[in-house]
């Protein structure tokens, strides 16, 4: 049994009550260039020794700052607990959760009855809903499953009873002229499709950084750069032995994405292994999107969901992902097979895709554990959890997974103390269906940097740029920067802002650095 956070809700975590900056000039500024409000903050660190002396054992450590670790260190924000978010990489959201196909799924294909189709279906609504709140940004475009023979039109209806029992009675089998109105440019030999209302493209990107955000805005310290090498178990504290220091901390969250099994082994416990299995994927220019209406699902077979098309929030189209189980946890590259296979079950799909022109090519490592469901497991006796196997559906579930780890928490004695409310928080819109700040008359006539397009291909504003720099997690580098605006992301992927976006990267540099 523990004893509960000592923290009081609005306390500072520095025990002063006042908010830390993590950079120069603190009060830091958020994502919208807009100071804080004067939440209680978390420290942001890169470097530098980690914080030691009395006051700074943690109540909850949750290793793995990803799409799920980030959703479990806010939901804990919720609660007066000391907590710290840490994670190997030197930005948020760095691992799978960077590189995934974005959608955010209804669960009507998941295996009924398991954990993964619950928390699916639960993380589908509030992942929904906190969108909405918080501007991430979402197009509930709606699926079709397209079925391209007599066998896979026959199990369409098997398909919807199968939604049917995932909660999901709003499907709807459509005949081949019904499917071409929907989509005038699929391919020849398209039979019937399911169609399944619902599912939407999201920003991943900004989802993680949501929550990770909102979590150092209510409190949590997050560590980057700071993986997590050794664990020494114990009584009252477990010792986190890191690349910059030692962690005290009473309970232990493993949120590690591929790399779970081998953090649960620094605690003693081999209950899985994690097989990465590589989705590859086309990122189609902007000319593209005008093809495609729908996400358009192949009729799912043994390896997964199979090869998709679909539109993206930022007015692309993507095609893939392929799936190969490998032994490489590093292996992010792409192949010319992968790619060439994909372009081949594509131009079967939308023939006029190929004649689009590619704006990037990327792959993203699904945790594959053998085991079609979840591997989340609570160790009481260790005051542990293990958030393992979190394999295509992370994004769409990471709420709801969340509220279970806090669960599972109690049943580790964590008492979580009374709930309080998040800091407030609103992300920047990097979805072309929402207003963008290029065109937003009001906000440039405010700040003349808003109507200062740096990226071109993007339409990113010197403005958004600047507040990306200064907001509450600023980028680690360029890329973490493309993640938070979207600049070098478009056709000439940098080519031509390149320099001017790096250069304000290095004027700003002193923020992202922090304060160590
Ligand atoms: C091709 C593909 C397509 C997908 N499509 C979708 C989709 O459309 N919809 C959907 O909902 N889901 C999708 N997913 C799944 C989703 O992306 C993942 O389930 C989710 O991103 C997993 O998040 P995570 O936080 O568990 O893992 P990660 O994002 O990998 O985070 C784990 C973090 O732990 C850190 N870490 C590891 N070891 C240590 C250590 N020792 N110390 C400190 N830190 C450590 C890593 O650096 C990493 O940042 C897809 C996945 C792939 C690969």
């Amino acid at each position: 049994m523990t004893v509960p956070g000592t923290r009081l809700p609005g306390e500072g975590v520095n025990g002063t009550g006042a908010p830390r900056g993590n950079g120069p000039g603190a009060p830091r500024l958020n994502g919208t260039g807009v100071p804080g409000a004067g939440a209680p903050h978390g420290d942001v660190t890169r470097r530098g020794p980690l914080p030691t002396g009395p006051d700074a054992a943690y109540d909850v450590v949750v290793v793995g700052a990803g799409v799920v670790g980030s959703a479990i260190a806010r939901a804990l924000a919720r609660h007066p607990l000391r907590v710290a978010l840490v994670e190997a990489a030197n930005d948020v959201g760095d691992g799978t959760s960077k590189a995934n196909t974005a959608i955010l799924h209804t669960g009507f294909d998941a295996a009924p009855g398991t954990l993964e189709a619950r928390l699916v279906r639960e993380g589908h609504r509030l992942l929904a809903g906190y969108a909405r709140r918080t501007g991430i940004p979402v197009e509930p475009v709606g699926a079709l499953l397209v079925a391209w023979d007599e066998q896979q039109r026959t199990a369409l209806p098997r398909l919807a009873e199968k939604a049917e029992r995932n909660g999901h009675r709003t499907t709807r089998l459509l005949d081949a002229d019904e499917l071409r109105a929907r989509e005038p440019h699929l391919g020849p030999g398209a039979l019937a499709a399911l169609q399944v209302p619902g599912e939407s493209v999201i920003c991943p990107w900004t989802t993680t950084l949501a929550y990770a955000t909102q979590a150092v805005r209510s409190g949590v310290d997050l560590h980057l750069g700071c993986r997590v090498e050794k664990v020494r178990t114990g009584d009252p504290y477990h010792r986190i032995v890191t690349r910059r220091g030692v962690l005290r901390t009473r309970h232990l969250v493993n949120a590690c994405g591929l790399y779970a099994d081998a953090v649960d082994a620094l605690v003693g416990r081999e209950d899985f292994t994690v097989t990465p299995r590589r989705g590859q994927l086309l990122v189609f220019d902007k000319f593209a999107r005008d093809l495609v209406r729908h996400i358009l699902l192949p009729v799912p077979g043994p390896l997964g969901k199979g090869v998709l098309i679909a539109p993206t929030v930022y007015g692309n189209v993507m095609l893939g992902p392929t799936a190969e189980d490998l032994d490489d946890k590093t292996a992010t590259g792409t192949t010319a097979e992968g790619l060439a296979g994909l372009r081949e079950q594509g131009g079967r799909i939308l023939p006029a895709l190929l004649d689009e022109e590619v704006t990037a090519v990327y792959a993203g490592l699904r945790a594959a554990t053998g085991q079609e469901d979840y591997r989340i497991a609570a160790h009481p006796a260790l005051r542990y959890v293990t958030v393992g196997g979190i394999r295509s559906t992370g994004l769409t579930a990471s709420l709801a997974i969340a509220e279970h780890v806090l669960g599972l928490l109690a049943d580790c004695g964590l008492d979580p103390g009374p709930e309080r409310p998040l800091a407030a928080l609103r992300m920047p819109n990097l979805g072309e269906a929402f207003p963008r700040p290029y065109r937003d008359a009001r906000l440039i006539a405010g700040d003349a940097e808003y109507g200062s397009v740096v990226c071109h291909c993007e339409r990113v504003t010197r403005g958004e740029i600047r507040a990306a720099l200064t907001s509450t997690i600023p980028p680690g580098g360029l890329d973490g920067l493309r993640r938070r605006t979207r600049a070098r992301g478009g056709r000439c992927q940098g080519h031509y802002c390149g320099a001017e976006v790096r250069a304000l990267f290095e004027e700003y540099r002193e923020y992202g650095e922090g304060a160590r």
